[in-house]
């Protein structure tokens, strides 16, 4: 049961009173409960130290205890008819920026260049927008290389944090675990009622901590890495045996390398772990392909 006591009134006084109504096509589900926000703050263990990029502040319930407890927080939010009723909500916080842009198109590097002071550590938080939550962690994964971002602390649909943060034999890993499980250890913190969001969503919500492994276990070859990993779970069902032929056509020389890589060619990708799929790339690296 939500605490009463707890409703952040504050949202639902914005919508009112700048007549807006939520955007479904822009996944726009405000929080307005206090607690969970709180918990947010606290799973993503936000300081004084440390700078936060929030993709999607909304109206902001999130980005005024993000202003409260960090160094500067600098947001990015697509739809420009929230300004007037955000910069009303934020006028109280000097160390908050919007930038009123597509988080997907944004230039991530030339953002962090032009707002925070090299060396000074980087976080993301957000209450994502559903519909592009993959999209929007890969962009962060893929440029962290260049980036001093440490973790990223978001919430999201429950099924997709399920296979964000799945094990190895579990019908959630897939692809994407293993492209998460590349860049950093993902953890499950939260799990979010459907009551603490307006509108209320379709689907339950958890929050995901995504903490960047500082050295990254790297295949020799990692545009075939990443080729392999979407041909193994092209066809889940399958063996590796029967999905690698996508890559190799010679049934023998397919054969050689699992057992090059110590692999019973009768599994299924979602017995392998991340380990074994770098090793099992090297040894194609090395022995030749196709494709
Ligand atoms: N942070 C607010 C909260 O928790 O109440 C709002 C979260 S709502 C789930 C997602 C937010 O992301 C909305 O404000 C929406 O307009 C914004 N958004 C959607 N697509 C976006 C995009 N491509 N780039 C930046 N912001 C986006």
């Amino acid at each position: 049961m939500m605490n009463k006591k707890k409703i952040n009134n504050k949202t639902i006084a914005l919508l009112n009173e700048y007549e807006l109504q939520a955007k479904k096509s822009y996944g726009q589900n405000f929080l307005i409960d206090q607690n969970t926000i709180n918990n947010i703050i606290t799973k993503a263990n936000v300081h004084k130290k440390l700078n936060v990029i929030e993709i999607g502040p909304g109206l902001g319930s999130l980005t005024i205890e993000l202003a409260k407890k960090a160094n500067k927080v600098v947001c990015i939010e697509i739809d420009t008819k929230l300004k007037a009723a955000l910069e009303n909500n934020l006028q109280d916080y000097d160390n908050v920026t919007v930038i009123y842009d597509d988080f997907l198109k944004i230039d991530l590097e030339k953002l962090i260049k032009d707002n925070f002071n090299k060396d000074e550590e980087i976080i993301v938080v957000a209450n994502l927008p559903y519909y592009i939550t993959t999209p929007i962690l890969i962009k962060i994964f893929e440029s962290k290389r260049n980036l001093k971002i440490t973790r990223i602390c978001a919430m999201m649909q429950k099924e997709v944090g399920l296979r964000l943060s799945a094990n190895k034999d579990t019908k959630d890993y897939n692809s994407l675990t293993i492209l998460t499980q590349y860049y950093c250890d993902a953890k499950l913190v939260l799990s979010v009622s459907k009551n603490v969001f307006i509108p209320k969503p379709n689907v339950d919500s958890v929050v995901v901590l995504f903490t960047f492994k500082e050295q990254l276990v790297k295949p020799i070859n990692e545009l075939l890495f990443f080729k392999l990993l979407r041909i193994l779970f092209a066809q889940r069902r399958k063996t590796i045996l029967n999905n690698l032929k996508q890559l190799i056509k010679d049934k023998d020389t397919i054969e050689k390398i699992l057992n090059l890589a110590n692999l019973d060619p009768k599994l299924r990708a979602e017995n392998l772990s991340l380990e074994d799929i770098i090793l099992l790339s090297d040894i194609i690296n090395k022995e030749g392909y196709d494709d």
